[in-house]
Order: structure tokens, then C-alpha cells, then sequence
């Protein structure tokens, strides 16, 4: 095993922009992804570690302007255990519930399932479902990443290696509903196989600003635009919903690898998303 790297521990984001721009330096939060990292077996190990636990400025769960806001290193167990997002975000709280086991829940972090950016990450497809916008600073300064656009392709975010995840909110437009679904091996501890979120709202004339996204069926998690237009302006009726999952799977092109193959990914999408349909109108 190779040498532990140095770490260093600031105490806010003034004196973490400054070590990150002084070098190559590889934030740790939880340390449920890098701690796998560090032994040198999936790829090098880090130079410089910084750890972020005791910068406060990326700590809380508030309410403000319309969306919910979370900080970088708001864990699942806080996700979980948060009135606000139980009341506001039920389908993060889910999402959170089918991560790891209590013990990664405790430690892993959201804004680490981001920077980290797996395909199977499994809160990704409901940031991008939900139209989510991540704030992001370095030295440079801030600015806002839509989630839509973060996951540039195979884990690689629009990130630059001496920024920051400092937040993550979600809007919450009056209305709007979003269901999650996740498919693995187990219902615990398992990577997902295929992990979707739908979001809608609800309208006089059917849905509109509908958002069909899912994670572990290409090298990015995605939006499956051919889907939602079949969606928008519709309801969930059982042709409509055939026919959505008809153009999912068409839609879709995964891969077989060590959890899956791409025929059984294309087809149980397709069945999740008629079955979130169905859910939907109440047939
Ligand atoms: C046993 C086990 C089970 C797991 N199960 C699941 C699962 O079911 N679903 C799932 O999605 N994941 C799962 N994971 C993966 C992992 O737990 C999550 O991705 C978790 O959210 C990572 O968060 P962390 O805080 O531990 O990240 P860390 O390991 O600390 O960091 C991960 C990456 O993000 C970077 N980083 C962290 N925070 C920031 C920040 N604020 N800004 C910039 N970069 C940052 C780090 O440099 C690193 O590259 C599992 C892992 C293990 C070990």
C-alpha cells in the first residue's frame, strides 16, 4: 500500500481555495468513494488531501426563495432525517434511504456522490429531474452549474480540479411532483443496475416540464428527451404510458458490463417508468 498523503483540514472555503490553487490537492468529505481511491489499486493515489469536514460553510439544509438548499456536505442520515426535506423532497429521502448501509449513509456525502460523478451515482438522475443548480467556487469565485450540464461524460464534471461543490438547490415549483426508482441486485447495499427519476407538474391541459432522467444506462447520467416529449402535454394513461416506455427503451443505449446487460437495462427502464406511470394515474 502506498504512503499516506499529507492532508490538510481548513477551517473555511478562503483558506481551502487557497491550498487548492497552490497544487494538486483531492478533496475528501466522507471518504466513502476516495478512501477506495487511496490505496492506489483504482488509479494513483491522491498527492495532497483536503479535508473538508470542518468548513461550516458547506454545512445545513435551509428553505430559501423557493428551493431547498443543501450544503456540499450534507450527509444521507441528515437527508434522511430532515423535516425539510421530507416535506419538501420525499424523493431524495428515499433515494437516500437505498445508499450504502447506515454506516456510508452517515458518512457519505451528497455533494461527494456529485463530484464524484458515477453513472450510478443515485442522487444524480433526481438533481436532474428536478432541475437542480449547483453553486461552485474557487479562488476564481462563484458561480452556478445547472445539474443538467455538470456531468460533461465518463466521470467527468464541469468542474475545474481546484473548485469547489460548495451547495445544491433544488427549486421547488408549486405543483410539481417527483418520483424516484432505483433497481439493483439487493434492496440494500447494491449499486444500481438502473436508477430513475420522473418529475412532472400538473396542469389543466395534462403535464408539462416533464423530466425523465436516469443513471447507470450510459456514462453520464441522462435525460431521456425523446421520452419526455412523449410526456408533455399528456396523462398518465395506459396507452400513453406504453407508449413511453416503448420510446424509452428505444431511446436508451447502455452497455453490458459486471452488474448488467444492456437488454436488461433497456427493458426494466422501460418497466420502471411504465410502473412510476401507472403509480401516477392511479390505475
Ligand atoms: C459500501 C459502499 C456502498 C455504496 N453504495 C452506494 C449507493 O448505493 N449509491 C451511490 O450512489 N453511491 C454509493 N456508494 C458511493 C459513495 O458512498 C457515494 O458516492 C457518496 O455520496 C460519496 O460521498 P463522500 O462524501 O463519501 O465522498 P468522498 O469519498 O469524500 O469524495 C468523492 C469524490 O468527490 C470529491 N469531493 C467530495 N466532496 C467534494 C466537494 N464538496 N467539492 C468538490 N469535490 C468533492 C472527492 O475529491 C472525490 O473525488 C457506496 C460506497 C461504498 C463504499
Amino acid at each position: 500500500m502506498p504512503a499516506e498523503p499529507p492532508i490538510d483540514s481548513p477551517h473555511n472555503l478562503f483558506e481551502a481555495y487557497e491550498r487548492l490553487a497552490a497544487g494538486p490537492t483531492r478533496p475528501i468529505a466522507g471518504g466513502t468513494d476516495v478512501m477506495v481511491a487511496i490505496t492506489g489499486e483504482l488509479g494513483p493515489t491522491p498527492e495532497r488531501m483536503l479535508d473538508l469536514s470542518r468548513i461550516d460553510e458547506l454545512r445545513g439544509i435551509s428553505l430559501e426563495a423557493g428551493a431547498i438548499v443543501l450544503g456540499a456536505r450534507t450527509t444521507y442520515t441528515e437527508i434522511r432525517r430532515s423535516a425539510l426535506c421530507r416535506e419538501h423532497i420525499p424523493a431524495l429521502v428515499e433515494a437516500a434511504a437505498t445508499i450504502g448501509a447506515a454506516q456510508i449513509q452517515n458518512r457519505g456525502t451528497l455533494g461527494g456522490n456529485i463530484a464524484n460523478a458515477s453513472p450510478a451515482g443515485d442522487t444524480l438522475p433526481i438533481l436532474l429531474a428536478a432541475d437542480a443548480v449547483l453553486l461552485v467556487g474557487g479562488q476564481r469565485g462563484e458561480r452556478e452549474a445547472a445539474a443538467a450540464d455538470f456531468f460533461v461524460s465518463y466521470r467527468k464534471t464541469a468542474m475545474e480540479p481546484d473548485e469547489l461543490i460548495l451547495q445544491v438547490r433544488i427549486p421547488l415549483p408549486r405543483g410539481r411532483e417527483l418520483r424516484f426508482r432505483k433497481v439493483g441486485t439487493r434492496r440494500a447495499q447494491a449499486i444500481s443496475k438502473v436508477v430513475m427519476a420522473l418529475a412532472w407538474q400538473e396542469g389543466s391541459k395534462g403535464w408539462s416540464d416533464v423530466r425523465v432522467a436516469l443513471g447507470s444506462v450510459a456514462p453520464t447520467p441522462i435525460r431521456a428527451t425523446a421520452t419526455e416529449a412523449v410526456l408533455e402535454g399528456a396523462r398518465p394513461t395506459p396507452e400513453v404510458a406504453d407508449r413511453a416506455a416503448e420510446t424509452l427503451a428505444s431511446e436508451l443505449s447502455p452497455i453490458d458490463d459486471v452488474r448488467s446487460t444492456a437488454d436488461y437495462r433497456r427493458a426494466v427502464s422501460a418497466r420502471a417508468l411504465h410502473r412510476m406511470l401507472r403509480d401516477a394515474g392511479g390505475w
